[in-house]
């Protein structure tokens, strides 16, 4: 007995560590030069928790030992393998499917956690009966009222993100199966406040009823349910609202994985689940106040159901440049703001983007890149290829700086940016985006925008920028056409 609760000291104790190990390494996130250590850290956390758990669990049981090494190992693979392979640009599915994952996992280790328990509790109350000693089997097993509400919570959250998560996967990787328009239909939203309710309802009901045999019953109905508030949740959600979802999501998937550390009576889990939740929160709340929105209007909104439509009818003609042209104004400019936006990412541009200024910079022009919160298909997508490419984090300006900066600019240089720009944004309230703050680049002297076409961006609608009178289009590949006015520069 003392020897057990030796061993869960220590395991606490390492568990705290590991936690604390966690906190540093979020904290060394926050910061672009130690974001890569902060990463690192918290690897290294997470290995001592995981090897912590692993030989707590197993107690060196030769047998657990082989079937919990096959399960890492398959995973592991898969991990690796998906890691190595996927695009930049296909990042936010990933890490949509990733919480999806996480959200699962926690549903099941509370029903296996209740199965377990309820079976020990059965058989512990058979033989309490035939020594005809009536006792209370919770108190041998462990299925308290505490324990059965945060299995039901665990379960209700965790099978939410799985299936909000797959939807939200379906959405932003444009399969057939799931519309990337929001499908709203009559009574969504009562359905979705009853299932919500009920499932709730039957926490407190498992909660209050240790011992019951029904409570079994009660916790396949909440998995069902809650698969389908998942779905419900998410499918009536635009694919342009996707990144808020997968931010929320991934809250939810660590709020899920603290409700199954209370099941588990496991503090890593419940510190590292609290973390993830938290955080998820806070960068949700980012991401809604970026795009002037507020939670409820992301998630009941429906936003993107006019999509292709609701913007401003182009009239006039948009002035077409060449990069020799564009290379000429850019030598005479004193501030350059560059804007870089999803076509950067697609074209991987950032290290000719890196090339271009510093081009300019040898020519003694202040260069500054103006990031936009939601540019790209992912929270700090610009940061993290402007990273890559070396570019310094103090010439990166946030929104309002780089709003601040622009109206004093000769020239704002949009390269494969187009929604984070649309000035529809501010005038137009009949625009989708009306109200989403955006980059004021019409508000400098000269706009040049490079991108293949007249195309719209992910919001599907007509941008008036390119109809300004300040306005040059350089048409083509952002790389390509980028490295052309590198060289052009070069030359002059
Ligand atoms: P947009 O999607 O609005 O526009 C990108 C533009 O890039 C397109 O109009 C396209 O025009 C151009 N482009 C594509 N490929 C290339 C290429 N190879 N070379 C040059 N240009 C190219 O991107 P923004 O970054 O401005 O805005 C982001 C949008 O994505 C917002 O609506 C946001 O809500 C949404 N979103 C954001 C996420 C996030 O977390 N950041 C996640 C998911 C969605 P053309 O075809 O003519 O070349």
């Amino acid at each position: 007995m003392l020897e057990k609760t030796v061993t869960d000291n220590v395991l606490t104790l390492i568990y705290l560590f590991a936690a604390v190990l966690f906190i540093f390494g979020l904290k060394m996130m926050s910061k672009v030069p130690t974001a890569a250590r902060g990463n690192r850290v918290s690897a290294v956390g997470m290995l001592i928790a995981t090897a912590a758990t692993f030989f707590a669990l197993t107690g060196g049981a030769a047998i657990s030992l082989i079937w919990v090494v096959i399960a890492m190992a398959i995973g592991g693979f898969i991990g690796l393998r998906m890691a190595t392979k996927v695009e930049m640009t296909a990042m936010p599915q990933m890490v949509a499917l990733l919480n999806g994952f996480g959200g699962i996992a926690s549903l099941l280790v509370a029903c296996a956690d209740y199965a377990r328990k309820a079976t020990a509790e059965r058989f512990v109350s058979d033989v309490l009966e035939v020594l005809g000693t009536p006792a209370p089997a919770e108190d041998f097993v462990g299925l308290t009222g505490t324990s059965l509400f945060a299995t039901g919570l665990a379960t209700l959250i965790g099978g939410v993100t799985f299936t909000g998560s797959l939807i939200a996967y379906g959405k932003l990787q444009g399969t057939k199966w799931v519309p990337d328009q929001p499908v709203q239909f009559f009574g969504q939203k009562p359905i979705i406040a009853t299932l919500l309710i009920v499932s709730v309802l039957l926490c407190v009901v498992m909660a209050g009823t240790p011992g019951s045999g029904v409570n079994g019953l009660w916790l396949f109905l909440i998995v069902l349910m809650a698969l389908a508030l998942g779905v419900l949740l998410v499918i009536g959600i635009g694919g342009a609202d996707m990144p808020v979802v997968i931010a929320l999501l991934n809250s939810y998937s660590g709020l899920a994985a603290a409700m199954a550390g209370f099941v588990l009576n496991n503090y890593a889990l419940i510190i590292t689940g609290s973390l993830v939740g938290a955080s998820g929160l806070i960068l949700t709340s980012i991401m809604c106040k970026a795009m002037n929105r507020s939670l409820m209007n992301v998630l009941f909104g429906g936003m993107g159901s006019t999509s292709g439509g609701g913007g401003s009818q182009v009239t006039g003609e948009a002035h077409e440049s060449s990069p020799e042209d564009a290379a000429i104004v850019l030598e005479a400019a004193e501030q350059v703001v560059i804007v870089p936006g999803y076509g950067m990412a697609v074209a991987q541009a950032q290290h000719a983007v890196k090339e271009l200024a510093g081009e300019l910079e040898k020519r003694g022009k202040r260069v500054y890149y103006a990031i936009h919160p939601v540019a790209g298909r992912m929270p700090g997508h610009m940061n993290v290829l402007l990273a890559e490419a070396g570019v310094e984090y103090d010439v990166l300006l946030d929104l309002e700086p780089s709003n601040a900066q622009l109206p004093q600019s000769d020239v704002a240089l949009v390269i494969g940016a187009n929604d984070v720009t649309n000035p529809d944004a501010r005038t137009n309230e009949q625009s989708p985006l009306f109200g989403m703050p955006i980059l004021d680049v019409d508000r400098a002297r000269t706009v040049f925008v490079i991108k293949r076409s007249l195309n719209p961006g992910f919001a599907g609608i007509q941008n008036p920028l390119y109809f300004l009178d300040n306005t040059r289009m350089v048409f083509g590949d952002a790389k390509k056409v980028v490295t052309e006015l590198a060289n052009e520069l070069e030359g002059i």
